[in-house]
């Protein structure tokens, strides 16, 4: 693989070449095969950008074209040693040319969706400005998911205030199958890259959560995933971020999705929140989005569901068959507290699940590893906050998490 950025003003380019053993179909960090549609993007930042450290520059494109590449990659400017070393040793590629120091920074970031799990990230982090990715069109690519209004997201993260930068970019349409997305998950954070230097970041803080960090998230079904490689700090991903002075930081990383909810729903940004990428004046309701975050919605305010989707709409399908689900953990946490579930497009789901209140209770509360994990410079505030407003997980509990995935497990083995 050959990469270049070119810069005119406040545009950056890149371009990208395929070596003779690259193959435009390849697999996303998560295992998930993705499909090349096209070898340039862009990505527009607010100003200018002085000079971008070279390791910055990498980082960047190796978000969006690590899935397609086999053997080598060829930047265009020397990066460091240290960068070389993360990517030899995450993926078993040579990455050159070598030379130069390695950079570092101090303020840490949000990467900010707007999501229920970013605004609590938001709220725990009072004083951190926001990275905020917006998607634009593709000049060579066409549009056929105008429905996704990221205009309407951006609008609304410039709504709460807060230091707010806006990364315009169309890199998710490199990506043909199964839809335009980010190749690599960390592609949502190629403009905080860029920005790094100018903003003195030494850190950028997701919104991925317990769900994501520990039990597997949505494609590793059930299972307990303490070597996650996109996120663990020992991970490929981790290590690569660490290497450009960029730490990858999970306030959130051990708490659930019940959890951010409340954190969400109980901060000053409330009013801001949006998890659904279709609606203009509200989230459309319809999705399977919405009606996912809706049950736990419903659960964290112990009050019926409020969906208009029936049992026989696309987006109910999966809640009429067996487990496993994806996000499960929050499928049984809602399953056992929404008054009135078994009459709801979650009945089946629940008969299935069997969880009740004591079965999921520690998804309420945090898990310890998640804080132990978080980089040295912001680890006190997460754990102080986490102590304050959230509580540990006992042990037990904990054991809860590193079970996940085994009959000891599930709701069902503890019945
Ligand atoms: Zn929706």
């Amino acid at each position: 693989m050959r990469v270049t950025w070119t810069t005119e003003g406040d545009v950056m380019r890149l371009a990208f070449r395929l070596d003779a053993e690259d193959e435009i179909t390849g697999l996303c960090a998560d295992g998930q095969p993705l499909r090349m549609a096209t070898n340039s993007c862009r990505v527009e930042l607010p100003r200018t950008p002085g000079e971008v450290h070279p390791d910055l520059r990498a980082l960047a494109a190796w978000t969006i074209v690590a899935p397609w590449t086999r053997r080598t990659v060829t930047f265009d400017e020397p990066i460091s040693p240290v960068l070389a070393e993360a990517l030899a040793d995450g993926w078993g590629v040579e990455a050159g040319p070598v030379g130069g120091t390695p950079r570092s920074g101090s303020r840490l970031a949000v990467s900010y969706s707007g999501g229920a799990d970013s605004v609590a990230v938001a709220a725990m982090l009072p004083e951190a400005p926001f990275v905020h990715f917006q998607r634009v069109s593709h000049p060579r690519v066409p549009n056929r998911w105008t429905h996704y209004r990221s205009d309407v997201l951006a609008r609304l993260a410039e709504k709460t205030g807060r230091e707010l930068t806006v990364v315009r970019s169309d890199l998710e349409f490199t990506l043909a199958e199964p839809r335009p997305g980010y190749p690599e998950h960390h592609a949502v954070a190629a403009g905080a890259l860029l920005l790094a230097d100018e903003l003195d970041l030494g850190g950028l803080a997701f919104g991925y959560e317990l769900g994501s960090r520990w039990l597997g998230g949505d494609r590793y079904l059930l299972r307990y995933t303490p070597d996650n490689p996109m996120w663990a700090p020992h991970g490929a991903w981790g290590r690569a971020f660490a290497a450009v002075g960029v730490h990858i930081v999970l306030p959130v990383g051990g708490v659930s999705e019940a959890v951010t909810m409340r954190l969400a729903l109980n901060s000053s940004l409330r009013e801001q929140v949006r998890w659904c990428l279709r609606g203009v004046e509200g989230p459309c309701g319809t999705c399977g989005k919405c009606l996912y975050k809706e049950l736990i919605q419903a659960a964290v305010e112990r009050r019926p569901l409020r969906t208009a989707v029936g049992p026989k709409r696309p987006v109910a399908r999966k809640w009429q068959e067996p487990p496993p689900y994806g996000g499960q953990e929050m499928i049984e946490y809602g399953c056992a507290r929404v008054p009135g579930v078994e009459g709801t497009v979650f009945g089946r789901a629940a008969g299935f699940l069997g969880a009740t209140e004591a079965s999921t209770a520690w998804l309420d509360r945090c898990y310890p590893p998640a804080v132990e994990e978080i980089p040295e410079p912001w680890r006190k505030q997460v754990h102080d906050f986490m102590a304050a407003e959230v509580g540990f997980m006992s042990e037990d509990e904990a054991r809860r998490v590193e079970s996940w995935g085994t009959t000891r497990g599930t709701a069902q083995g503890t019945r």
